[in-house]
């Protein structure tokens, strides 16, 4: 079956001005701070990638896996730590980083846990914020892009198993 038609909601090249713009404020922010990056996978693996070389202070990066039970398109409500944070953060400025906050159930489960395990500061930054959507009180200190109640896919975010290989944000047309 052919693929219905992509509408690119955000393209290669407004996603790679927006990460300057949000690198420029991190660095700034950041340059007497000892910053961690904590990359939440896997949505988060190429917005990191891109984030982390947009910010010019020294960066110890991490990598953490969560999952939220039930369906896989929306989060259930309960977030499971698959890989926890790699290293000892006590005293560090963890700024983590995830692909999109919807319903914020996510992001608030790690923040607090990040929290719990001894930073100094907890940030967080995405590149997508969907604020319609959210069940739970967290609005994100750095995020590139806010956009409306559409189901997205590529940099990163998957459809099923697949699509995270597209260079741009996308949806499909109805
Ligand atoms: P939250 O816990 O904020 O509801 O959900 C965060 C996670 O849900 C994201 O990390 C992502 O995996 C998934 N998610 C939420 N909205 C979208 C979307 O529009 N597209 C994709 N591919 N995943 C999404
Ligand atoms: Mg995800």
């Amino acid at each position: 079956m052919e693929e219905k038609k992509r509408n690119i909601l955000l393209s290669e090249d407004q996603i790679k001005t927006e990460i300057q713009r949000v690198g420029k404020t991190i660095t700034e922010d950041y340059a007497d701070k000892k910053l961690y990056v904590l990359s939440l996978l896997r949505g988060s693996f190429i917005f990191a990638a891109d984030l982390v070389r947009a910010v010019e202070v020294p960066a110890k990066i991490g990598f953490m896996t969560t999952s939220s039970y039930g369906h896989s398109e929306t989060s259930s409500g309960t977030v499971k730590i698959v890989n926890d944070v790699p290293d000892d953060i006590t005293g560090y400025d963890v700024l983590i980083v995830d692909d999109i906050v919807d319903s914020g159930i996510t992001m608030d489960f790690v923040k607090r846990h990040v929290e719990s395990l001894g930073a100094k500061s907890v940030k967080t930054c995405v590149l997508l914020d969907k604020p319609s959507r959210r069940t739970v009180d967290i609005k994100p200190d750095y995020c590139c892009f806010t956009i409306e109640d559409v189901f997205v896919v590529g940099y990163g975010l998957n459809y099923g198993d697949y699509y995270r290989n597209v260079p741009y944000v996308f949806n499909w047309e109805a």
